[in-house]
Formats: structure tokens, C-alpha cells, sequence
């Protein structure tokens, strides 16, 4: 099996409460040619196409569901520059200027997917601060730590107390760390914009259809399709999320369950510049709010893929989310009008797995893994494309297959 099918999510999440996406069904009855395939057509698959078709490849984009509908929907959307590994912490992992290499990458990423929205005027692009509270992970010496390392990163934040953290954001935690400049999406509207822009370039969007199997040779890529029809590329990008390619999980990673919610709209409860608010726990608990002034509120990790298992604990998670999210803002109401979940991914620096797959001559991925999914799809488009266009990328290494 090329790559495994998996129950990605269930519920309905708040994205889903509006008009899905349309893009004609097109499947492929005969054997066709492309310089680029890109298997998978979520928000990772939408970028790569959008980046590659306007570096002047050919480009075919395919899904076996269809267009945003494997856990890009799920998404929560926060597209964040801090990763979920402190600085810190990333620093001891993998060296102090790898980690901050990375830090900064991302910080980068989420900076040229803004510029990259709003150039194409997929959706307006908001701007949104962070607020990253004192855990178990974190307490708050750490935090102040945490907080000069970024600094000597070059990545600006604050650093808050508690008394400054009560009067400012009515929160009792006893410190936090204010970021700025992260970005709040709808992750449907992206994905299909960005889907859209690489169609209008000529790009071939074809589902349903499954890859069942490849031949990379060393100029070229066989696949092969569950019809039986062949397609032949210069270059083959897996854009499968948490479907990886033969089911083989690079060192470090894993897959996990998490579950969310969204609020009914509250513009009058929210908080002060609505901005995110994360723990520096192990899980944590996350949240944002929406245009429309709910809140979406996620995390209750759990170390587990089984979907039976995952999906029944639902009314249970969604009731701690709620207990949680009401005991840190004690002023919002925690009904719950969507709630949702889903397979997840993480590592244990936090950081993907993006490149030229070993072994496989012309094959590349995108494993965007963990609570910065989204900035990694983006990381990601950048670096494929400058490693189709022959270029090279100085942070290609942070992200390379380890084994
Ligand atoms: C609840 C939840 C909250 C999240 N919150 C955030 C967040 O706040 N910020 C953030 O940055 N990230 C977040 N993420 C992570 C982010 O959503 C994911 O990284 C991202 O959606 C993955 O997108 P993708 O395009 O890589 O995968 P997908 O959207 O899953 O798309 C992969 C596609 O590949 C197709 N496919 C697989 N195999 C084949 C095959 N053999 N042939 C044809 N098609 C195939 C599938 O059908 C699927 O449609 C969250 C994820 C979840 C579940």
C-alpha cells in the first residue's frame, strides 16, 4: 500500500458549517504526463501547486477523497511562528544555531505565507499576538529564559508577570510571553484559493483518484493509478498529511488524537486583541477566536490512533476542553456549537520532515507535522520548489530525512 488510508477526523468542525469548496470531478481515464505530481490536495498540496506552477512547471494535483477534505478541515488554523518545541528546549535537541536557524525559518514562513495571501487576495490576511502561558513545561523562570533567547534570536516578545498578565488580558497564570504578528485563518478558504490560483496557471486537479504504486527511476517517475492508468512525471511530491508514504514514520515522529470545539459567537466575551492563547504544557490547551467572535478552543492530546477509541472519547474531551477553557476566562460561555477530531501529528523537536525522500530518486515530501502543520506546508512549498528549480535551500538540512 502506497499509503495507507486513515479515518482522519470526525464531528463537524466550524469550517465545515460552511459551503464546501467545488471543484469539478475530473478522474483520469488514460495514460498521462506531467513534469510534477503532486499527490494530495490539501492545504500542503495547494501551496506546493501554487509554488511549482508558478515556477513555470506542469503540475497534477491528486486526491482520492477530492479537493480540502482530508485534515485540513480539522484544522484549527493558528499559523503560528513559535513551534511547539521552545527554543530552549530545541537548542539542547539540536545545537544553538540550528534551533535558532529553525526559529527564525518559521518566523519567515509565516511572514511569506501573509505576503503570499495577500498578493493573490485568497482571504483577508489577520494579523494576530500570542500569548504563551507558564506551564508544566514552562514555569516561569524558564519562560524569562525563553524569552531572551528569542531576543537573541531577533525574534521580538515580551515578556509579562502575572500582575501584568491579570491587568492586561484578565488572566491568573504567573507569567506569559507576548508574541506578534501570527496569523488567524479559515483553512478551507486557503487551501481552495490556493488550489484555484495554480488552476487558473494550468494546472490539472483530477479526483477521485488513488496512487497505488510508483516506480521512481533516474530520470523519471511511473505511479500508478487504482484505475490501472499510468502517469508519468520529471518530479513526485507526497502532500499526503498523516497518510504517509508506506506508511513509514521518519525518526522522531508520531501520529496522536486531539480534539476541539467552537463556540457560539461571543464578540461581546472576548478577550482583549483576541489574540491566541497557548500553555507552555504537556498537553495543552489552545485557543483563538474567529471573525465572527467564537472561540475555537483545542488540545486533550492523547498518545493514540485508534479512530474507534479517539471518536468515543469525544463527549468526554470536549467536556474538559470546556471545564478548562471556562476555569482560565471565566467571563465566556463554553457551549460548544461544533466540535471535532482528529488524527494529529508531532515530533519530538517539533520540527517536520520536508526533502528528497531517501532511496527514491525524484520523490520528495512534505510531512508538516505537529501544532505548526500549516507553517510547515508553507516551509515546505518553499523548499521543494527551490529543489525542483535545481537551487538548493540553506535550511534544507534542519528539515532533511533522518533515519
Ligand atoms: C484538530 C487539528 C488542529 C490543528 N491545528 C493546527 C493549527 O492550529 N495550526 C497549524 O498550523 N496546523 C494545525 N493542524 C495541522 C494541520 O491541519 C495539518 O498539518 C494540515 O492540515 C495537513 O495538511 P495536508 O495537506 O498535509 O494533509 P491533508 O489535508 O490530510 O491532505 C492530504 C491528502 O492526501 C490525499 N491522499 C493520501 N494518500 C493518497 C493517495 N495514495 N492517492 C491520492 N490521494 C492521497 C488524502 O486524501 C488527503 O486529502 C491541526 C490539525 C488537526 C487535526
Amino acid at each position: 500500500m502506497l499509503t495507507k488510508a486513515r479515518n482522519l477526523r470526525t464531528g463537524r468542525s466550524v469550517w465545515q458549517g460552511e459551503r464546501p469548496p467545488r471543484f469539478p470531478k475530473q478522474g483520469i481515464t488514460k495514460d498521462i504526463e506531467s513534469d510534477v505530481v503532486i499527490i494530495g490536495a490539501g492545504i500542503s498540496g495547494a501551496m506546493q501547486a501554487d509554488a511549482l506552477s508558478e515556477a513555470g512547471f506542469s503540475v497534477l494535483v491528486v486526491d482520492r477523497r477530492g479537493p480540502v477534505r482530508g485534515s485540513t478541515p480539522a484544522s484549527t488554523a493558528l499559523l503560528q511562528y513559535e513551534i511547539d518545541q521552545p527554543l530552549t528546549k530545541l537548542k539542547r535537541q539540536i545545537g544553538e544555531e540550528a534551533a535558532i536557524r529553525a526559529w527564525r525559518r518559521s518566523r519567515l514562513a509565516v511572514d511569506g505565507l501573509g505576503s503570499r495571501i495577500r498578493a493573490l487576495s485568497i482571504a483577508p490576511v489577520i494579523r494576530r499576538d500570542s500569548l504563551y502561558l507558564a506551564g508544566d513545561v514552562l514555569d516561569v523562570a524558564a519562560l524569562k529564559q525563553e524569552h531572551e533567547a528569542r531576543r537573541h534570536a531577533g525574534i521580538e516578545n515580551a515578556f509579562l508577570d502575572a500582575a501584568t498578565l491579570g491587568e492586561r488580558f484578565g488572566i491568573d497564570r504567573d507569567a506569559a510571553l507576548l508574541g506578534y504578528d501570527n496569523i488567524e485563518a479559515d483553512p478551507v478558504v486557503l487551501a481552495t484559493g490556493f488550489l484555484r490560483m495554480a488552476i487558473s496557471r494550468g494546472a490539472r486537479l483530477a479526483w477521485p483518484v488513488e496512487i497505488v504504486d510508483l516506480d521512481a527511476k533516474p530520470r523519471s517517475v511511473s505511479l500508478r493509478t487504482r484505475d490501472g492508468h499510468r502517469i508519468r512525471c520529471r518530479h513526485l511530491v507526497f502532500c499526503t498529511g498523516y497518510e504517509l508514504p508506506f506508511g513509514e514514520m521518519p525518526k522522531g515522529h508520531g501520529v496522536l488524537s486531539t480534539w476541539a470545539l467552537a463556540t457560539a459567537p461571543q464578540k461581546r466575551s472576548l478577550w482583549p486583541r483576541c489574540c491566541f492563547i497557548w500553555e507552555a504544557s504537556d498537553p495543552y490547551l489552545y485557543m483563538r477566536t474567529t471573525p465572527d467572535g467564537r472561540i475555537i478552543c483545542g488540545g486533550e492530546d492523547e498518545d493514540f490512533v485508534d479512530e474507534d477509541k479517539r471518536d468515543a472519547l469525544m463527549g468526554q474531551k470536549t467536556k474538559a476542553i470546556q471545564r478548562k477553557l471556562g476555569k482560565l476566562l471565566p467571563g465566556v460561555s463554553t457551549e460548544a456549537d461544533y466540535t471535532w477530531t482528529g488524527t494529529f501529528g508531532a515530533s519530538t523537536t517539533g520540527l517536520p520532515t520536508i526533502g528528497p525522500m531517501p532511496d527514491l530518486k525524484n520523490c520528495w515530501t512534505v510531512m508538516g507535522f505537529g501544532g505548526n502543520g500549516i507553517t510547515y506546508s508553507r516551509v515546505g512549498a518553499e523548499i521543494i520548489r527551490s529543489g525542483l528549480l535545481g537551487k538548493g535551500d540553506p535550511d534544507a538540512e534542519l528539515y532533511a530525512f533522518r533515519s
